[in-house]
This record gives structure tokens, sequence and C-alpha cells, in this order.
């Protein structure tokens, strides 16, 4: 089997982050997040997307699902349900930390932005 090239690869995981924005209940408060670079390398076997929680202190938290690479779009719509709770519940866990805990978080050691 050919490898995906890099843009396949990039419009099959905006095609799932576009299903699972769809998904999400109104008040999420949840974000989806376009800009990463996609490292091919670090886990090969899965399609990653990401969204962002935001608390009203400022910090936000950067969430992520994992989806296996081999999936087809019609076999992640079926599995829908059970991606959305899996990332409102990793929003829930930041949302139940304190505003102590945020600003710890943020305090600590970040991925650099270059
Ligand atoms: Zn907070």
């Amino acid at each position: 089997m050919p490898l995906p090239t890099t843009a396949d690869e990039q419009s099959a995981t905006q095609q799932i982050r576009d299903l699972i924005r769809g998904a999400l209940p109104a008040d999420s408060g949840l974000t989806p997040l376009p800009g990463f670079k996609m490292d091919l390398s670090a886990n090969p076997g899965f399609r990653k997307v990401f969204f962002a929680a935001r608390c009203e202190c400022g910090t936000s938290a950067l969430l992520s699902i994992e989806v296996a690479r081999e999936k087809t779009i019609a076999e992640v719509e079926a599995a829908l349900p059970s991606l959305v709770d899996r990332l409102v519940k990793q929003q829930q866990a930041f949302a139940s930390m304190s505003c102590e805990m945020h600003t710890r978080m943020r305090l600590g050691p970040s991925p650099s932005r270059a």
C-alpha cells in the first residue's frame, strides 16, 4: 500500500476534526485548532485532532483525540459519540480544576513555539 501523501493526511484529519466539531454540544466551549504542523513520524498509526479548552482565568488546555489511521471516514462517523465523549471528559477534567491549578499549569514548562 502506498504511503498517504501529506495533503491526503491533512484532508482526512480535517474531515475528522469537522465531524467532531459538528457533533460537539453547542456550549462545550471547545475550539478546534487547525494550526498544527503534522508530525507523521510521531505516532504513525494515528491521526490526531486538537481542540482547545479555555477557562475564564485565561488558561487554556490543549486536548486531543487520536483516531486509528486505518479507520475510514464512515467508521469515524459511526464512532463519533464515543470520540466526542472522550473530548468532553477531557474538557470536564480541565474545567473541574481550580484556577489555582490552572495558573500553576501556565507557569509550568511549556513547549516552545518556534
Ligand atoms: Zn481557571
